[in-house]
């Protein structure tokens, strides 16, 4: 299929009004929907969202750990984002620091690990927290395994007006249980703060087909919809993540945050990204 004929497919949730004008579509695939290139692409019309960063993303281009410069960078992103009035919850990954997978797969015991891996979040969240703060922004980490020193434990009515009040809300460890993953705290935090969509920021551009890493000729998704992700099992988000955002009508937005500016093109329904819908 063409790329250039690939469009986005609005949802009813999110771009209601766009879709009921909706443009002529030249052919309609089972997961994705065609519309011609020279058509403006429609403004998301979001007011909250949940923005998920895998851990890998605050190593910058280290191996390992938190790359402080990178994660101002990034803070500046968010803070962009944020200035437009945007309403912003984060959830960070730790899989630059710490997963229970890896852990037992060395041995260890697969709970043990994942609470290593949930600690690893709260690391995460701790930093992205001073690097937002040193750009101005207001912040408050809320984590799900209970710190009282180091932050607040999650409670939604709080979070909510922590956002009211312009605060950036960083939702640190997960669903607080091991055999989970941030990227279901990511969708579970999505659906609680009943946000307009869960944008997750990774080190590829969207979801292709198969890996394009190994395949040139791997075909991205414009849009792509919630049971092609988990039929096929293209590699976006746990199956978890991915099922409670179709049972919620969440979209998922998969674009590169290492890109930058592309959070704020994002945003705007500019550049390459994948829609979940
Ligand atoms: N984790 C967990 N329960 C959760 C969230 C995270 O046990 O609800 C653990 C799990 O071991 C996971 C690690 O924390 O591997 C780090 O999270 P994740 O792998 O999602 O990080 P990312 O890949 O996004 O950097």
């Amino acid at each position: 299929m063409p790329k250039a004929f690939l469009w986005f497919q609005c949802s009813s949730r999110q771009f209601a009004a766009h879709t009921l004008a909706c443009l002529p579509q030249r052919y309609k695939a089972p997961e994705t929907q065609l519309r011609a290139m020279s058509e403006p692409m429609p403004k998301p019309n979001y007011k909250r969202i949940l923005l998920k960063l895998s851990g890998e993303v605050l190593m910058g281009n280290q191996q390992f750990g938190i790359d402080p410069e990178f994660v101002a960078e990034l803070a500046k992103e968010v803070k962009a984002a944020q200035a437009t009035g945007l309403q912003i919850c984060l959830v960070i990954g730790g899989g630059n620091i710490f997963r229970g997978m890896a852990g037992a797969a060395k041995g260890m015991d697969r709970a043990q690990a994942d609470y290593m891996g949930m600690l690893a979040t709260v690391m995460n969240a701790l930093a992205m927290q001073n690097a937002l703060e040193q750009q101005g922004v207001h912040t408050r980490v809320q984590s799900a395994v209970q710190m009282d020193q180091v932050c607040e434990p999650v409670i939604r009515r709080r979070a909510e007006r922590h956002l009211e009040k312009g605060r950036v809300v960083i939702f640190a460890a997960g669903v607080g249980a091991p055999y989970f993953t941030t990227d279901s705290g990511a969708a579970l935090r999505a659906a609680e703060m009943q946000c307009d969509a869960l944008l997750k920021g990774t080190s590829v551009d969207g979801i292709y087909d198969s890996d394009p890493k190994t395949n040139p000729n791997a075909k991205r998704y414009d849009t792509v919809d919630y049971n092609t992700v988990l039929s096929q099992d293209l590699k976006v988000m746990d199956a978890s993540a991915v099922a409670l955002c179709r049972d919620n009508n969440i979209p998922i937005v998969v674009f590169s945050i290492r890109e930058r500016g592309n959070l704020a093109k994002v945003l705007r329904g500019e550049g390459t990204q994948t829609v979940v819908k």
